[in-house]
């Protein structure tokens, strides 16, 4: 019983003798410690590719990824007034730098309007249905990683090197069925892509 109000005492007498052990913000600037998850910010200079996983995993919806395939665009959006700091998005990001948390803490305000940003991405979409295949950086991201092997398809070859398409992005073609052999070397969609395999190898 004795030994916690002793142990009280040495704190206040510390605590008069060296200061408080508080930080005295506001009215200094406090340096937060290593570790410290504060606002998350999108590192637009590559790091982030557009894939859209961290609004997948995040668990407080802060982060969403709007689609305009007419303007070939993505953007994706994190909202800072509804993140819980949990980072998550930081963690589970695909290419481990596309998302960060910073020690910005200072977060108050009164108008939320201004708790966003936003990245842009450029989509690629499939050259004979219109879906859309993935953004441009995402899918260079992945021919990158799969060095030789990105060879194995036409997709990733067409993105990363221009200069192979051998079949024009043109697909008005009157007469010709909806998804032709030349369709191979066109950038495509999964199931387009499926569609023209099977009818090449079994004639479906
Ligand atoms: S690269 Fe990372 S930060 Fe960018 S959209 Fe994908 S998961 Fe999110
Ligand atoms: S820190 Fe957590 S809540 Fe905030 S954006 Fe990232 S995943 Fe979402």
């Amino acid at each position: 019983m004795k030994k916690p109000k002793l142990r009280e005492l040495k704190e206040a007498v510390r605590a008069v003798i060296f200061g408080p052990y508080t930080s005295k913000y506001p009215f200094e600037p406090h340096e937060p410690p290593d570790g410290f998850r504060g606002r998350p910010v999108f590192d637009d200079n590559g790091g982030c590719v557009g894939c859209g996983a961290c609004a997948e995993i995040c668990p407080a919806l802060a982060i969403e990824v709007h689609d305009e395939p007419e303007r070939r665009l993505r953007i994706i959006e994190q909202r800072w007034d509804k993140c819980i700091f949990c980072g998550q998005c930081e963690l589970n990001c695909t290419t481990g730098e596309g998302i960060r948390l910073t020690k910005e803490y200072d977060l108050a305000t009164l108008d939320r309007s201004q708790c966003r940003q936003q990245i842009e991405h450029e989509l690629v979409l499939c050259e004979v249905c219109g879906a859309i295949v993935a953004t441009r950086k995402h899918l260079l991201w992945v021919a990158k990683k799969l060095g030789a092997k990105l060879y194995a398809n036409p997709t990733l070859i067409l993105t990363a090197d221009g200069s192979a398409r051998l079949a024009p992005p043109d697909v008005s073609r009157p007469g010709e069925p909806a998804i032709a052999r030349n369709d191979i070397m066109r950038i495509q969609c999964p199931a387009c892509r499926r569609t023209t395999v099977a009818r090449e190898l079994w004639g479906q």
